[in-house]
This record gives C-alpha cells, structure tokens and sequence, in this order.
C-alpha cells in the first residue's frame, strides 16, 4: 500500500488562502521602494534589486534563494560630452535649427541613462531624410517598390509602434538605410483628447522610448551557452548585431525634423498625429531645401555581470518537479509600470506563499520564483539560465509561468499562453474578483473585453499565440516548457501602442498610483490569479494541462495554412495531406490520451506520475534540435516569434517564413525546397508529439 501522502489530491482552500493573504497595499508599497532609484541592467542597481529580492525571500521562509550571475554583452550611450548620441536638423552652414536632448524634461537623475536604442551600431552620418512610416517589411517594400522612393545611404525615420523594434531596424538594415530615428508619434503614444504626463498618462512631447534593437535571444556572444566564466564568447563583430546608427527621439523634436520634408504626400495611413503634412523626402523642400539631417550614436559596450535570482519553495511530494513563476527585474529607467509593476506583485506573491508555507503548507511539485536580469536587452538573463540548466528545466519543468508588467493599464487581463495551458488559465480566473467589480469574476469581464468570437455572448476570452518580448520565450521557444504570459492592459479602442509612456523616463510610481491602478486592485488580480495558476499547477494531483486543446490549435493553424497559401502550394504540386493526416493523428492520440488522464488509477503514484509526465513533456515534443532555417535558437516547430513582428507569436513558422513574399524572393526555386523541407520537418514533429501520448513504440 502507498502512502497517503503520495496520491492526496491537491487542497483547494490554499488557492483561496493565498487570494485573501495578497493585498493592496503590500503591492504599493513594494512598488515604492522598486522605484526608488533606476536600476538598469549590469549597473549597481541590477545587483542592488536582486539582493533585496533574494534577502526578501529568505525572510519570508524560502527553501532557497540565490543570484546566478552572468558575464554578458551590455551596451550603455557615452556619456563623455565629446561623444553624446543626438538627431540634429542642420542648416547647410551646419547651424543647428533643433537637436534631440539628452534627458527628458523633469527626469533629469544622473543614474538614469539617456535615452538610446541598446546595441545600435555607432557611428555619424548625415544626409537627406526618408519618412518610412512604421519600417515593417511591407513599409519598405511599398516605398520601394510601389512609390519608387530610394532608401539606399539615407538617414530614414520611422515612428516606433505595431511590431519589436528590433525588426525595424533589421528591415532598416536590409534596404539600405544609412541610419536609422525611431520617434513615439502621438497617433501611437496619446489617444484624442486624454490629457499627457504629468496631467495624465498620455505621453509628452519630451517623452521617449528606449529600447533594445538586438535579436531577442539571450547574450549575443554566447548562443547555446551559459555566460560563465569559462564560456567562450564570439568576437563582437560575429554577434549579428545592428551595423547601422539607430537613436530614438521624442515627437516634440521629430514634428521639427519631418516639417517641410520635400517629396511626394505620404500615403493616408502614413500620416501621423502631428500637425503636418507628411512627405516621404528625400530632404526638404522650399527655404528649408537645402537642410540635412545628422545623426550620431556612440555607444560602449561592455561584458558586464547580470543578476538573476533563484528561489525554491520545495515540493512535499515530487520536489523534482517545477513549477515556476517568472519576472525580470531590470528597467530602462524607474520600472514604475515595465517591469517593476510585476516584480511588486512577485515579491507579494512571494510573500503569501511564504506565509502558508510557515501555517503548514508544503506543495506537491517545488515552486519556483525566478527574477531575471537584462531582459530589456533582449532576454538575457533568463536566456542564459535556460541555456545553463536547460537539461534540469527540460527534464522537470511543468510550465513557466511568466508577468512582465503586471499593469501596463486598467482595462482587462491580457494573456498568451501555450494551448496546454488555456483551460487552466481560464478555470484560474473563474476564481479571482474582477478588480473593478468585485462581484463578478476576472473572468467575466476579461471574456466580454477581450472575447474570442466578437459578438457571441457566450464566448471565451481570447488567449493569444506566444511571440517573444518577455522571458518566456526562452523558456517556450527554445527549451519547449509549456509557458504563459499576462498582464492588465490597455483599451485597445484608444488606438495606442502599448501604454503610452512605455520605456520612458516617465515611468513611475506616480503613474501607478495616480493614473493606472490608485486602489491597486488590478495589482492585486493580477497577483491573485498568478496565485491560483501557480497552486494549482503545484498542487493538483494529475496536472491540469489540457492535450485536447492543442489538438483544436493545430487543426486551426492548419486551417489557416491552407487558407493562405494554400492555392500557391498546389501550384507547385505540394500537397498538405501528410501535415494533415499528422494532426489527424495528433488529435486522435490526445483525445484517447484525455481519457486516459480522466481515468487514471489515482490510487496508484507510479501511474499518476506517468501521466503527469506525459502532460509535462508534450510541450517539448515540439522541439527541433536544429531549430528553424536561420534561427536555429528558436527550436519550437509549431510556434515561434514572427521573423518581422519578434512581438507575435507565429504559427509553424519554419513555413511561414520559407512561404513569406515569395513570389517576388530573388530566389524562388531555393525558397521552394525550404518550403518542401520544412513542410516535412513539420509534418514529422507533430506526428513524433502524437506518438508520445500513444503507448507502444
Ligand atoms: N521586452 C523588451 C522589449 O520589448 C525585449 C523584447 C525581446 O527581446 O523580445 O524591448
Ligand atoms: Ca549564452
Ligand atoms: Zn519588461
Ligand atoms: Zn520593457
């Protein structure tokens, strides 16, 4: 006979224990002291947060709690007078008519570094201007191909908004752009009528966003492996970063740098918010004809250390099993909403836990708190602790479940999950009042605000694909652990990017407690359901991961392949019976595997943790060793980060970038036999995921 312990089902008066023990006022309050100073990633404050996380932790009863530093590349703007970075409008006589500043008005702390663009390439150059809207591939591809606009050795401007950054630039880079300004337009950054910081939490006409422009995987020296201290670390030029001068400027300086640009009108949905009528350049027109524009970044950089802190609270039952919650603690400036909001919900989180911990409680899987460093610059802390326990992580981990900015606004929850994890998401916010209206569930409102069928009162709430721009894509994309991430957001109806003062020096405390979340309510929903999730993947005795819906993703994705080149794939007489044969496969293996799950002899420890690991490991059998054609980082075959928006999650993505713009690549015949190849890799990936739910080999 087994021992009781072995096969207890999970208490579900924890979850509510840790929902009533998460208040308010500990979020505020944490928030505060996070805020305090500027802690960027590599400089004092770096170690400074991550020590205060990790003493935290011990005080509230953890297992463990330790940094794991590593040695990464770092870029910082120069901050000696002779080499600051700048955008200036110049007279031909090289008297300047407006020039970027240095620090935004009123943030003017000698700890907080300019705004710059991480990883730009340095350098100076000068020339005519070219507006190319909001430098996306088929920005670049319009002006080039259907305006006729050279871009080539121009200085060109685009405003920041729909896609990452970082694929601006690298779209920027392959056109032939000299150099690269990155400007917050009004029509993404203040929504008609709403007031602009410090009056409101709209941004001003000083405000700027930094921001990296690196490719989005982990310390770009050390690809596969851990920044140690013996790591070997490629030399900078072999790192794939950004050649070309990139700086970002506020919309108060960008208005006086696109007025009387020469060229043709800009097409309707290229104008902006400013006052102006915008023209595509090159250069400018009438008495300001014979102006130019400069640009000059100088940038350092640096190996420098990164702290990521560890914490444990072990597990009674299966302490090799992890279940970990996960934030970084890095920021551009203060952090007040990105990610500080979320570090104040994880150390109160941390501190519940703590709590029931001390009362009694142990779970069943070891929980895990991770808080990661230098994300801001790409992902590189938990990047590099995936690559360094990725055997263990792969081996034990049940899910990872991240909260970068816990309230970027207050509108409704807003999660992307993989499909494994969306009943249990969605079954966890069934018990979490809704911040706004305690009376009703997190739930319901989070359904009606962000539905999956428009339109159908009885719908879900939508759970969107995984992309990258936050720590759990290493987790997800590359080491294949079923992952989730969320936040309180914005109305997407104001027709802003993101919150408005993203990544400016503007986001701070203040913005939290006058504008965003004053009662902390949506802090504290956020913490709760994080909360729930967390118990519940620790505590249940089989794991709450649903195979049937990823069985309903892929037949949807199939759908969606066909759809969109579907027709151009039969032109080449390659058919999609295989990859579809395979899903049929994959469907039946999970729905059998269901009731397999469903009728588990749960008295039986050996058989529960078979299945569990079956649950935990399917996530992982969607992992191509070799990765995707020219990304071989990102190694999940069924979902990745889109090749021009790192933000969106993209669906069998080997496809669909062997299938992007073909019909006008330069080698087409090449681009087929990717196709062909890919559709294969593909094919065969998802029928090796089926063939672990199904017994015999
Ligand atoms: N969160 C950071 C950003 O948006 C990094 C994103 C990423 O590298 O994916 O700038
Ligand atoms: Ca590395
Ligand atoms: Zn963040
Ligand atoms: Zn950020």
């Amino acid at each position: 006979p087994w021992s009781a312990a072995l096969t207890r089902e999970g208490d579900p008066s924890i979850a509510a224990r840790l929902q009533r023990e998460v208040t308010p006022d500990n979020i505020r309050e944490n928030l505060r002291e996070l805020t305090a100073r500027p802690h960027i990633a590599g400089k004092e404050m770096d170690l400074g947060v991550a020590q205060l996380l990790r003493d935290r932790w011990l005080e509230y009863g953890f297992d463990s709690a330790r940094l794991v530093p590593y040695d990464v590349l770092l870029a910082y703007p120069s901050r000696d007078p002779n080499r600051l970075s700048r955008v200036s409008l110049l007279e031909s006589d090289g008297t300047v008519v407006v020039e970027s500043q240095q620090q935004e008005a009123g943030a003017d702390d000698p700890e907080a570094e300019p705004p710059f663009n991480a990883y730009s390439g340095s350098g100076e150059v000068q020339g005519d201007l070219v507006y190319v809207n909001f430098a996306r591939a088929e920005d670049f591809q319009t002006l080039v191909r259907d305006l006729g606009v050279d871009v080539t050795g121009k200085v060109c401007i685009a405003r920041y908004g729909k896609i990452f950054r970082g694929d601006k630039v690298n779209q920027a880079g392959q056109f032939g752009c000299a150099g690269l300004i990155l400007y917050s337009d009004p029509e993404q950054c203040v929504a008609p009528g709403m007031a602009v910081w410090p009056d409101g939490w709209m941004m001003p006409s000083t405000g700027v966003q930094r921001g990296t422009v690196k490719g989005t995987n982990g310390d770009v020296l050390t690809p596969f492996y851990p920044a140690n201290e013996y790591a070997y670390r490629l030399p900078e030029q072999d790192a794939g970063l950004p050649t070309i001068p990139v700086h970002p400027i506020s919309y108060g300086v960008a208005v006086e740098i696109l007025r009387n640009m020469a060229g043709p009108e800009a097409p309707l949905d290229w104008q902006g918010g400013l006052d102006i009528t915008y023209h595509l350049g090159p250069g400018y027109t009438g008495p300001a004809n014979s102006r130019t524009v400069r640009l000059v970044v100088n940038q350092d950089r640096e190996v420098r250390t990164t702290y990521n802190v560890i914490g444990t609270i072990r597990g009674a039952v299966e302490p090799d099993r992890y279940v970990i919650v996960g934030n970084h603690h890095d920021a551009w400036v203060y952090g007040g909403v990105d990610p500080s909001s979320g570090t104040a919900v994880l150390l109160e989180l941390a501190r519940a836990m703590g709590k029931l911990k001390r009362e009694g409680w142990r779970p069943r899987r070891t929980v895990v708190f991770g808080s990661w460093g230098a994300e801001e610059e790409g992902l590189i802390g938990s990047g590099e602790f995936v690559e360094d326990y990725i055997r263990s992580l792969q081996e034990r981990t049940v899910a990872y479940l991240n909260c970068d900015a816990a309230a970027g606004g207050n509108f409704s929850l807003s999660v992307a999950a993989s499909p494994l994890l969306h009943r249990m998401i969605r079954e966890a916010s069934k018990k979490v009042p809704d911040p706004h209206e305690p009376s009703k569930k997190l739930y319901d409102t989070w359904r009606m605000k962000r539905p999956e069928e428009e339109g159908n009162p009885d719908t879900r709430p939508k759970i969107n694909k995984l992309g990258a721009g936050s720590d759990h894509a290493p987790f997800f994309q590359h080491a294949g652990i079923a992952s989730s991430d969320m936040l309180s957001d914005i109305d997407p109806a104001l027709g802003v990017t993101s919150y408005p003062l993203y990544h400016s020096a503007y986001e701070t405390f203040d913005l939290q407690d006058r504008f965003i979340d004053p009662g902390w309510t949506v802090h504290q929903a956020v913490g709760r359901l994080w909360g729930e999730m967390a118990v519940t993947l620790a505590d249940a005795l089989v794991l709450p991961l649903d195979v049937r819906d990823y069985a309903a993703a892929l037949q949807q994705m199939m759908d969606e392949l066909r759809q969109e080149h579907g027709s151009r794939l039969s032109a080449q007489n390659i058919g999609l019976e295989h990859l579809e044969s395979a899903i049929a496969n994959f469907t039946r293996a999970t729905t059998n595997f269901h009731q397999t799950v469903g009728s588990v002899d749960k008295s039986n420890p050996l058989t529960v943790r078979a299945v569990n690991d079956r649950l935990m490991k399917l996530e992982g059998a969607f992992i191509d060793p070799l990765g995707l054609p020219d990304r071989p980082w990102f190694r999940h075959v069924a979902f990745a980060p889109s090749s021009v928006n790192t933000y969106a999650g993209q669906s069998f993505p080997g496809l669909a970038d062997a299938l992007f713009d073909i019909d006008n690549a330069a080698d087409q015949a090449a681009r087929w036999e990717v196709v062909k190849k890919q559709l294969a890799v593909t094919t065969f990936t998802v029928q090796s995921a089926a063939n672990t739910l199904v017994n015999n080999l």
